[in-house]
């Protein structure tokens, strides 16, 4: 089934809500880097709530999550736009810590319980916007709700989940965000919030192959929802050896001599996909020319 996110109105347009089907996006990452299952439910929450909220800003306009803990993870940094694309890296790929006492992936040991929480949104205005929080929690959703109601103001519900193959391989990946608008009577936030406490994790749910809308309707108790947009998600980098060779370029000339003297080339790699890139001495050279003020 191809990724996708739907965002609905519910109780009479009081709840606005969220909830994406994020496997194949989760398991694209996962294949890039090469991560261990603790590091992959780390990364993997980290890009379901990167595409939760990357949904509430329009097309164009991208953002940038930051979690910097105290844990093995060291960091985990994530890009997302309103056009359903996501990307991002975590620091140490390679963490498979023993599971916690619940029985499940101990993303807080990996990701730490002091720290940073940051976004970053870029909205094509003069100053980006950018907010942070503490580490409230390591296990990262919980991150994601006291970010939004302590920097936005937005009293939320955030649930992330990757559910991992023994193989590390991802089984399936999901998420769902509900924020209670202004003026949303008791009686609706209180039945949410008991169906929230009664609802498994999203993870297991798409393992039994509801759809996004069905999640949604049980989370929310109601049939009535009110579906504004199906976006299709997926795991896409935009970076490009022409991209990479403007950072070469920006290392002046000197620096791109020593390269050519030394390496004989070089190579970059891309941290938020892994993608490689390749330069030749001739390629080199080029670059040289142009940081010297070349054509
Ligand atoms: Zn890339």
């Amino acid at each position: 089934m191809e990724d996708y996110l739907v965002k609905a109105l519910a109780h009479n347009g009081f709840v606005r809500a969220y909830a994406v089907q994020a496997t194949n996006t989760v398991a694209e990452a996962q294949r890039r880097h090469d991560t261990w299952h603790t590091s992959s439910a780390a990364l993997g929450r980290t890009l379901v709530g990167g595409l939760l909220l990357g949904a509430t800003v329009k097309g164009d306009d991208k953002l940038t999550i930051r979690i910097q803990g105290d844990g093995p993870a060291k960091g985990i940094v994530v890009d997302a736009n309103g056009k359903g694309e996501v990307k991002g890296y975590i620091q140490n790929p390679h963490l498979s810590l023993p599971l916690n006492e619940a029985g499940k992936i101990d993303v807080r040991g990996a990701v730490g319980t002091q720290g940073m929480f940051s976004v970053t949104k870029d909205l094509g205005l003069k100053e980006p916007f950018s907010g942070q929080t503490p580490i409230v929690s390591g296990e990262i959703a919980e991150d994601f709700t006291y970010y939004l109601a302590i920097s936005e103001q937005i009293p939320s519900a955030v649930g992330l989940s990757v559910l991992v193959n023994t193989d590390d391989s991802i089984k399936t990946a999901g998420g769902f965000m509900i924020q209670i608008m202004p003026g949303a009577d008791e009686e609706t936030i209180a039945q949410i919030e008991e169906q929230l406490k009664k609802t498994p994790r999203i993870s297991t749910l798409l393992d039994e192959g509801l759809t996004p809308e069905e999640i949604l309707k049980g989370l929310l108790g109601t049939e009535e929802l009110n579906i504004l947009e199906k976006l299709t998600v997926q795991f896409k980098c935009d970076c490009s050896k022409e991209k990479f060779g403007e950072a070469i370029i920006a290392l002046g000339a000197d620096e791109i001599q020593a390269m050519i003297d030394e390496d004989h080339g070089a190579e970059a790699v891309c941290s938020f996909c892994n993608n490689k890139y390749e330069y030749s001495e001739d390629e080199l050279t080029a670059l040289k020319e142009e940081a010297l003020g070349g054509n």
